[in-house]
């Protein structure tokens, strides 16, 4: 038997299905959906991705400023470095506006 998702209104994990009119109800706010598209969930689905995808770019930019605080010390303290560590920020912006 297949495994319901959540409610999305209340979080019930409890859903009754009726397949005779291919409909599921959940137990506890009484939501129901037709047509058997309880599993059905695009803008869950969408928001999903969404976020998977900044986590990535939180990464990369994570990468990046860790590259810049682990410059040798003279190298953070000196001006003419500082180029260095625009050129590792401006790049892990381009690779992360690039999505
Ligand atoms: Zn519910």
């Amino acid at each position: 038997m297949e495994e319901f998702k959540p409610c999305p209104f209340c979080g019930c994990t409890e859903v009754s299905d009726n397949d005779y009119i291919q409909e599921q109800q959940c137990h506890q706010c009484g939501a129901k959906t037709i047509v058997n598209n309880w599993q059905t969930r695009p803008i869950e689905d969408a928001l999903t991705a969404t976020i998977a995808q900044k986590d990535a770019e939180i990464e990369r930019l994570r990468v990046a400023l860790n590259e810049i605080i682990e410059l040798p010390r003279h190298i953070l303290l000196e001006r003419k470095h500082c180029f260095t560590m625009i050129n590792i920020a401006k790049q892990a912006l381009e690779e992360v506006n690039d999505d």
